[in-house]
C-alpha cells in the first residue's frame, strides 16, 4: 500500500470522511556547515521524503490527530493551556499555536498523518511535520500568512513547544524547496538564491553511522566562542568585520598572536568553508560536478580536522567513500553523529554501498542505514 492510501483509509475509518492531502518534505544540506552563526550561507536543498498528512475541518474547537507510523491518537484543544503530552503532538499544536498569534482563526479539525524521513537522523523530519501542518492549514482556514512567515512558525514551534533552538534552514528548505535546485539561502536576513543540482550520472547517499555521542561541554558554543573571539582580533584593524563571513585567511593571518591556537584552528575552517561554498555554488552553476565533490571532501577534512567535530565512525565512512571512489563525501550536520552526504557515480554506487555496510558493520558491531534522496519540491497539496 502507498502511503496516501495508507493515509485515506485510516482517516476515512476513524473519522467516516476524506479531508486534502499536504506532503512537506525533509531536508540534505550539501556544504556550509557551522556557516550560519558566522554570517556565511547554507546550501540546503528539499528532498523525495517527507510527511503526508489528511487534514479536515470538523467544526469544532478540538483538533483530533492520529499518527499513523507511532499507532497513536491524540485529542487537544487550541489554547495555550491545553499542550499535549505526546511530543510529536506539541509540533502540531505548536504551529496551530504560532499561526494563531500571527492572527490566523484556526478551528478544531481532523487529521491522519504518515511519514517516511528517518526520525533523529539528521535529515529534519521534525521541519517537515511542521511544514506539512503550516503549509497545509494556512490553505485549509485561508489564513494569509506569507511562505517565509511559516518558516517563522516552525522555528518558533521548536523554541517554544519542543525545546529545540534551531535556526531557520530546515523550515526553509522544507517550504521553499525546487526540484532539481538546491538553495543557498541567508539564515539571517532570508535572502536566497536557487541553485541548479541535476547530477546526472550520479547519486545522493546518506549513510547514517548510527552514532550520537552526548558530550557533557557543550562543544557548539564553544566553536562559537572560538569564532568570536577570532572576529574580535580581526577587527581590531578590520572594523568592518562582524563575523567571520566578511573575513580572509590574511587578514585571520595578521591576527595570530592575539587569539589562542584552538581558535585559529576553528576561524581557519569557518573562513574556508564559507569560500568553499562560494566556489560550490560556481561549480554548480557549471554543472561541474568533479569540484563539487572535491569542495565536499575538503569541508569532511575541515570540521575533522581543524573544527574538530568529526567522530571515528563519521571519519571512518568518509574514508570508506575515498577508497571506493565516491566523488564527494561528508559529514552533514553539526558532526558528533548522524549521517554522511555523499555524491556517488553510477557506476561507483552499488559497490559503495555493499563495502560501506560491510566494513562498518566488521569495525563496529552495527549496520549503518542507507538512505538514498532526489532533490525535490517543497510543501505543496497533493490531492
Ligand atoms: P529530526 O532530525 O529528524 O528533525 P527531531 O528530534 O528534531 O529529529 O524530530 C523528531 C521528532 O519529530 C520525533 O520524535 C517525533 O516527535 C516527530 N516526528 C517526526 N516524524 C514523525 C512521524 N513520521 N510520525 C510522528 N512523529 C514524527
Ligand atoms: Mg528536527
Amino acid at each position: 500500500m502507498t502511503e496516501t492510501t495508507i493515509v485515506n483509509k485510516l482517516f476515512k475509518e476513524k473519522f467516516g470522511t476524506s479531508g486534502d492531502l499536504y506532503f512537506s518534505p525533509g531536508r540534505i544540506n550539501l556544504i556550509g556547515e557551522h556557516t550560519d552563526y558566522n554570517g556565511g550561507f547554507v546550501l540546503p536543498g528539499a528532498i523525495d521524503k517527507g510527511i503526508l498528512a489528511e487534514i479536515k475541518p470538523n467544526g469544532s474547537t478540538k483538533v483530533r490527530a492520529a499518527s499513523v507510523d507511532l499507532n497513536e491518537t491524540v485529542e487537544f484543544g487550541l489554547n495555550e493551556s491545553d499542550k499535549p503530552s505526546a511530543s510529536w503532538a506539541c509540533y502540531i499544536f505548536g504551529v496551530c499555536r504560532e499561526m494563531q498569534k500571527r492572527g490566523a482563526v484556526i478551528g478544531g479539525f481532523d487529521t491522519v498523518f504518515s511519514g517516511d524521513v528517518p526520525l533523529g537522523a539528521g535529515l529534519s523530519s521534525s521541519a517537515a511535520l511542521e511544514s506539512t501542518f503550516a503549509f497545509g492549514l494556512n490553505e485549509i482556514f485561508k489564513c494569509g500568512i506569507d511562505k517565509k512567515e511559516l518558516v517563522l512558525v516552525g522555528q518558533k514551534t521548536e523554541h517554544n513547544y519542543c525545546g529545540v533552538n534551531c535556526g531557520i534552514m530546515d523550515q526553509f528548505a522544507s517550504l521553499f524547496g525546487k526540484e532539481g535546485n538546491l538553495i543557498r539561502l541567508d539564515c539571517s536576513t532570508m535572502e536566497y538564491e536557487y541553485v541548479p543540482f541535476n547530477p546526472k550520472g550520479y547519486k545522493l547517499v546518506l549513510v547514517d553511522s548510527v552514532t550520537k555521542h552526548e558530550l557533557v561541554d557543550s562543544p557548539y558554543n564553544k566553536r562559537r566562542q572560538s569564532c568570536e573571539n577570532a572576529v574580535k582580533a580581526i577587527a581590531k584593524k578590520h572594523d568592518n568585520v562582524k563575523f567571520l563571513a566578511d573575513a580572509n585567511m590574511d587578514w585571520l593571518n595578521e591576527a595570530k598572536a592575539d587569539i589562542s591556537e584552538e581558535d585559529y584552528k576553528r576561524a581557519t575552517y569557518a573562513i574556508q568553508e564559507n569560500q568553499r561554498l562560494a566556489d560550490t555554488v560556481i561549480a554548480l552553476k557549471k554543472g561541474d560536478y568533479a569540484t563539487v565533490g572535491k569542495n565536499v571532501f575538503a569541508t569532511h577534512e575541515g570540521m575533522s580536522k581543524l573544527y574538530e567535530v568529526s567522530t571515528v565512525e563519521l571519519d571512518f565512512l568518509n574514508d570508506v567513500a575515498k577508497e571506493c571512489g565516491v566523488t564527494g563525501s561528508r559529514i552533514m550536520g553539526g558532526g558528533f553523529g548522524g549521517c554522511t552526504i555523499n555524491l556517488v557515480a553510477d557506476d561507483k554506487y552499488d559497490n559503495f554501498i555493499q563495502t560501506a555496510i560491510a566494513r562498518f558493520t566488521a569495525q563496529f558491531g552495527k549496520e549503518p542505514k542507507i538512505y538514498p534522496v532526489k532533490i525535490s519540491d517543497g510543501a505543496r497539496k497533493i490531492g
